[in-house]
């Protein structure tokens, strides 16, 4: 292993573990043992995960004439699967060692014996991806169902009910954000590859013609969107998906990749899947998806770009990209020590403001209490008054929190307070009355 590896798996344990400790993302159902590739996101994970989710409907969806959402059912009618390919396609290539009898993906494997013990393999066989479950009671082959493997299906099979009643004409968009479940043979990298993840997807129905103008055009918005991320552009590449390597649906595919600690891995994707899905469903289902130019009369079945973008994946590079380990004074003139700070960008840090009064003392936490109130009808806020001032901005810090608001006896006298900076670690002195509308300009 290079030097250059072992400091991204050095960097990524000090994710997994701050994750841990500060309540991001904690192993699911640990006090079982936990269970292989389960993580849960705790309250400042979820927060992190929410902000988000929220920026991107609000960005791509709301924001937008030409979308419109949707928020479809995990477990669909099983033809669903069959007309879409996935039944026969949404396979990988599985072998086994005959030794230790571990599996793993055949395309993921140098040589041609077991990577754990060298021991010999068996020839590959097609594993399909997708979670097999009953409905109802009995378990029979004509009650299985399938969990969704991905967002995109419903999309395409609610087509007419969304364009009959939100009168969109093309091109537009549906979106969705939601769970999709792979049964993958070898996940791993944290939230990077799990089983459970979450998705927000765009289907952006075009006419044939446009396709190569539109692909441009969601190629940038996506860049766009990872900039809004804080993501920056030197740890972003694309990769143009060859021939023969494409999803079954795919004319042309553009992985977005980005700089894990792990290794240059996908982080988005990009999509033409042509008219393939809702031919498919059209022929499949026997309800015509052909759309009527209004003006023209035009009628054809629309083509799609599909960009898609990982919820988890956003997360966990949202995370790397903040993880910071700097050099800062300590309350000893003359003094430094290590501060780990997530620069997490401001509009989707867990929380904004902490509120932090110097002391228990009464007379300090009664101002405090007052300004946490005023300040949590306007941003998510956190009250703090346990252990020293120091330790408080640290923690802080860790989480990411832009900005600190300290309470303390001169605060009594002049009523005003002091507003410290996450990155600068720069310190104001503001008027209470004023704090809100000051907190406000920085957002
Ligand atoms: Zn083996």
């Amino acid at each position: 292993m290079d030097e250059k590896k072992q400091g991204g798996s050095e960097l990524m344990d000090k994710i997994v573990s701050l994750c841990k400790r500060r309540g991001f993302i904690f192993p699911g159902s640990e006090i079982y043992g936990g269970m292989a590739n389960s993580w849960d996101y705790g309250p400042l994970g979820v927060e992190l995960k929410n902000n988000i989710k929220q920026a991107w409907w609000k960005r791509f969806v709301q924001e937008r004439g030409d979308m419109v959402g949707l928020d479809a059912a995990l477990v669909m009618n099983p033809k669903v699967w069959e007309a879409s390919g996935h039944l026969k396609n949404f396979t990988d290539p599985l072998v086994e060692c005959k030794k230790c009898h571990n599996r793993f993906r055949a395309d993921h494997i140098e040589g041609k014996t077991c990577p754990d013990c060298e021991g010999e393999l068996t020839t590959a066989k097609q594993f399909n991806l997708m979670f097999k479950t009953f409905i109802g009671p009995a378990e029979e082959s004509a009650n299985v169902a399938y969990f969704r493997p991905e967002t995109a299906q419903a999309m395409f099979v609610d087509f007419r009910q969304v364009l009959e009643t939100s009168r969109k004409r093309i091109p537009f968009g549906i979106a969705q954000i939601g769970k999709a479940f792979r049964n993958e043979i070898t996940p791993g990298n944290f939230i990077f590859r799990t089983r459970e993840f979450e998705q927000m997807e765009i289907e952006y129905f075009i006419k044939e013609n446009d396709w190569q103008k539109s692909f441009e055009y969601w190629l940038a918005e996506m860049y766009e969107w990872m900039n809004y991320l804080g993501l920056s552009k030197e740890h972003i590449h694309n990769l143009e998906v060859p021939d023969g390597e494409r999803a079954h649906y795919s004319k042309r595919t553009v992985d977005i990749e980005y700089d894990f600690p792990f290794g240059k891995s996908e982080l988005y994707g990009l999509a033409y899947r042509t008219d393939f899905d809702l031919k498919n469903h059209s022929n499949s289902s026997g309800v015509d998806l052909v759309y009527t130019d209004p003006e023209s009369g035009e009628k054809y079945i629309p083509h799609v770009i599909e960009p898609t973008f990982g919820v988890d994946r956003s997360v966990l590079a949202v995370l790397v990209e903040a993880y910071c380990e700097e050099e800062a004074p300590t309350t000893k003139e003359g003094e430094t020590e290590t501060r780990v700070v997530l620069k997490i960008p401001k509009h989707i840090a867990p929380i904004k403001v902490a509120i932090l009064p110097l002391s228990k003392k009464e007379e300090l936490s009664n101002v405090a209490k007052e300004i946490y109130k005023e300040v949590s009808r306007n941003f998510f806020a956190e009250y703090d008054e346990t252990q020293s001032i120091g330790k408080r901005y640290r923690r802080q810090d860790e989480i990411g929190t832009p900005y600190c608001v300290t309470v303390d006896f001169d605060s009594l006298e002049d009523k005003k307070v002091t507003v410290r900076d996450r990155d600068t670690m720069e310190q104001e002195r503001i008027e209470i009355k004023e704090l809100v509308n000051y907190l406000k300009n920085k957002f």
